[in-house]
């Protein structure tokens, strides 16, 4: 039996999980079903008519969600983006306008310019560590304020608690992409956001072997919100159809199974990783929040338990030095995606935010991207060493 008042480490492991009533089987069954036995018309047996509207292993996994955000709902889809565009059609119309980040994931920023940005509605990017910027970016026809924190990969830390008093001063619904750091590390609707979303690709999957997203409505404020906002992103899931597989459901579900785990061991290795390399020479800045002189580092210790597994590393020789190292690393697979539990580098100028080159998220040309996975930790230095002397 869990409840509310179950600590995190626990409902990760049993919210949504439901022993099968007639075998007992501890782990529930993965439904590969895309229609449901009508005893009679509309006799429906678990409220359960086809799939694109609801399916049991994606209703366990939605369960799971909504207990370790804290939320009043979760609602699983095929992509993070899938599900970041269904919020944004739940919440947006023409006209209205949208706050992003000045470093947001690229691909959010191509979702919110180019798909959201034809149907009528405007965006500006504004720095979000920032407050008094973005006090300054909000316009009468805002709707939403989007956050990332940490960013991605800038590992921008942005105060969501202050964020979550301004937004709601000018009406706006708070969004936080929660990815980097899972809920495991940070939970925004405690702190005051609106609405968490993911790319469950990521820590919540964790294993490199699984697409998904979700997005995690908090419980409403002034009679807004809550479930009422999950009703309407829901409508859009089930309308234009974006929905996680069973099987795609179950392996992110057991994945959030051992989250708390696996994000200690991330941030430890990072930590680990960052207070070496702020010594070695080809280093001209770590970006890790876990460090006492990032800029963000005191606001991030005071809404995030761990700093998390993701570093980014300004090089002293640039660009050159940059594709060199990413391409010299043996433990660190060059790769694009994050959050899994071999460790990754990626080239974010011309990998995951290439999409972003020349409009005001690019990247610099100068920044790798570390993914930390779970091995042992002297491996993970000797290889990021290895790689920098080489550069
Ligand atoms: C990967 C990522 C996304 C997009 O998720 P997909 O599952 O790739 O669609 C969104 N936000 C952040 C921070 C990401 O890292």
């Amino acid at each position: 039996m869990t409840t509310q008042q179950n600590r995190f480490d626990t409902l990760a492991i049993h919210a949504g999980q439901h022993p099968d009533p007639t075998t007992g089987d501890a782990i529930p069954a993965i439904h590969v079903t895309s229609t449901y036995t009508q005893d009679g018309i509309g006799g429906l047996r678990g409220g359960y008519e086809y799939s694109r509207g609801g399916n049991p292993t994606r209703t366990a996994l939605e369960e799971q969600l909504a207990a370790i955000e804290g939320g009043a709902a979760g609602i699983s889809f095929a992509s993070g983006l899938a599900a970041e565009d269904a919020l944004l059609r739940a919440v947006v119309s023409p006209g209205d306008h949208v706050l992003v980040p000045n470093d947001v994931y690229g691909g959010t920023h191509r979702l919110v310019r180019t798909i959201h940005g034809k149907a009528g509605v405007a965006h500006s990017t504004v720095d979000t560590a920032d407050l008094d910027a973005v006090r300054a970016a909000v316009r009468p026809e805002s709707r939403v304020l989007w956050v990332e924190t940490p960013s991605n990969p800038l590992m921008k830390i942005s105060d969501i608690p202050a964020l979550a008093q301004l937004a709601h001063e000018h009406d706006l619904l708070l969004v936080v992409d929660n990815t980097f750091a899972s809920p495991a590390l940070q939970r925004p609707l405690d702190l005051g956001a609106d609405v968490v979303v993911h790319s469950t690709t990521k820590y919540l999957g964790g294993h490199s072997d699984v697409v998904g997203g979700a997005v995690v409505v908090g419980h409403g404020r002034d009679g807004k919100g809550g479930e009422e906002l999950a009703e309407q992103v829901r409508y859009v899931q089930f309308a234009a159809g974006a929905v996680s597989s069973p099987f795609d459901a179950f392996l992110t579900t057991r994945g959030i199974k051992t989250l708390a785990v696996r994000m200690q061991r991330h941030s430890e290795n990072a930590q680990v990783l960052a207070e070496r390399l702020v010594h070695h020479p080809a280093v001209a800045r770590v970006l890790y929040p876990g460090l006492p002189d990032h800029p963000g580092h005191k606001v991030a210790a005071h809404q995030m338990s761990r700093f998390g597994g993701m570093i980014s590393l300004d090089l002293a020789g640039g660009e050159a030095a940059a594709r060199a190292f990413a391409e010299s690393t043996h433990v660190f697979l060059l790769a694009e995606s994050l959050g899994g539990v071999e460790s990754l580098v990626n080239y974010p100028s011309a990998m995951t935010h290439a999409s972003v080159r020349g409009t005001e998220a690019e990247v610099p040309p100068s920044i790798v991207r570390l993914s930390v996975g779970l091995e042992d930790v002297t491996d993970l230095l000797e290889d990021v060493e290895q790689a920098l002397d080489r550069v």
